[in-house]
């Protein structure tokens, strides 16, 4: 079955228009899906909603057969447990190494204080160390994340993102801070590491350029509602 069904999505924000407007949606496994709508869409609201860093105002969010919009506490944590975040600004830990920030995706599956003084498992350090191999990273573990150019960064908060085991990835507009060479080398590596991995992927773009070279399907938003939903072949250039 779907990996996600969302069904009658809608949010609207504190005396605010509405951002999400009854959305329902099936994403399978192992799908590569980008959003793609102007600035103000309902991309980010989207992306928030299935992790539940927004709370939907109406509508269901089946998430691997659980209903994560309904989700608190400990159930909310360990199906986000499954969700890796990437995020526009990295959110990185700036004064902290490389390999810690990637340990950090740990965070939440290991008891407090393995976290709190890095007493990380010989075997989770190999694990990031190969991560960061992948994304030919392996000569940075030592240096500090402000240290890095923007496109390294984000190949660290991709990695981060992985170190969780996720079934499914969440980019909110992953390379809008970034050049276009950078955004392609970040792009490239996020598509070949969740193919390896067979992870679900949702990323938000703003270029319907960059979507058709990567997206198995794309999703057009605009106003809040969907109004493409196809392959790249079957976008016009007219959305
Ligand atoms: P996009 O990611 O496509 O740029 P957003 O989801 O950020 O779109 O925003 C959709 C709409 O919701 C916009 O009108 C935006 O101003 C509004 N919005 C987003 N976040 C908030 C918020 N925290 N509070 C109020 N309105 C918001
Ligand atoms: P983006 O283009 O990435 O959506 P924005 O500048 O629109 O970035 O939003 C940055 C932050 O401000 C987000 O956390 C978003 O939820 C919030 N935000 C956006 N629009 C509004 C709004 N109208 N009122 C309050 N917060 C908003």
């Amino acid at each position: 079955g779907p990996l996600l069904k969302i069904t009658n999505l809608s949010k609207r924000y504190d005396g605010n228009k509405i951002a999400l407007k009854n959305i329902t949606l099936e994403i399978q496994p192992k799908e590569f899906v980008v959003i793609i709508g102007p600035s103000g869409a309902g991309k980010s609201t989207l992306i928030r909603c299935l992790n539940q860093l927004v709370k939907p105002s109406e509508g269901e969010i089946i998430f691997d057969g659980e209903d994560i919009s309904k989700a608190k506490g400990k159930k909310l944590r360990q199906l986000r447990g499954k969700i890796g975040m990437i995020f526009q600004h990295y959110n990185l830990i700036s004064r902290t190494n490389v390999l810690k920030n990637v340990l950090n995706g740990k965070l939440g599956s290991v008891p407090f204080w393995v976290s709190t003084f890095g007493l990380y498992s010989q075997e989770d350090r190999l694990q990031a160390y190969n991560l960061l191999k992948t994304v030919g990273l392996q000569d940075s573990l030592y240096q500090q994340a402000k240290d890095l150019s923007g496109g390294q960064m984000q190949r660290v908060g991709i990695c981060r993102a992985l170190m969780q085991e996720p079934s499914l990835i969440l980019a909110d507009e992953p390379i809008a801070s970034l050049d276009p060479k950078s955004s392609e080398v970040v792009m490239d590596y996020l598509k070949k590491v969740t193919e390896e991995r067979d992870l679900t992927c949702i990323v938000n773009l703003h270029q319907v350029e960059v979507a058709k070279k990567y997206a198995t399907r794309i999703i057009g938003v605009r106003e809040g509602e969907i109004v493409f939903d196809g392959t790249s072949e079957e976008l016009s250039e007219d959305i």
